[in-house]
């Protein structure tokens, strides 16, 4: 298991459009593993490449501790719906601010194999995709949040 330092807002490295990957090698592969080492260990359940300061366009995903999805070069070829809810990300850590999403995507992209696939997501799955792809083209959650950006404590204590 390997972790990697992920970046946080304010490094340049976030705000940068990442490269399609070409092909699957060995460093790849061991980038795939070490973004999930690296998310789970930071309790989220989204990561993409850039955020560990690699410029390719590869996101890892899991919503549930028990899905874990690989994307690469993904793209939302279809979305309908709304969700407005609380989103945060592990490069804007202690902060939280409400976002709409699509509440359904469905996206193409490549797997681990260098295969392609499609999924077709809604709610939690649907917002993580949506934020995470968002990180391969350098933007945050953050542009767009409505109303202010909270301290994470102060949300779980108006929910209590
Ligand atoms: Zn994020």
């Amino acid at each position: 298991m390997a972790l990697r330092k992920i970046r946080e807002i304010g490094d340049d490295v976030l705000m940068k459009v990442c490269k399609e990957v070409k092909e699957m090698t060995p460093r790849t592969k061991l980038l795939i593993e070490d973004m999930f080492d690296t998310m789970y260990e930071a309790n989220g359940v989204g990561l993409a490449a850039p955020q560990v300061g690699v410029l390719k366009r590869i996101v890892v995903i899991d919503t549930t501790g028990e899905d874990p999805y690989v994307f690469i070069n993904p793209r939302i070829v279809d979305r309908s719906g709304e969700q407005t809810g609380y989103e945060g990300c592990l490069s804007v850590p202690g902060k939280t601010g409400t976002v709409t999403r699509p509440n359904y995507v469905k996206v193409v992209a490549l797997d681990e194999n260098m295969k392609p696939f499609e999924l077709e997501a809604t709610e939690l799955l649907a917002r993580a995709v949506c934020h995470e792809l968002d990180h391969l083209d350098g933007h945050l959650y953050t542009e767009k949040v409505e109303g202010e950006l909270k301290n994470t404590e102060d949300v779980y204590e108006d929910e209590e």
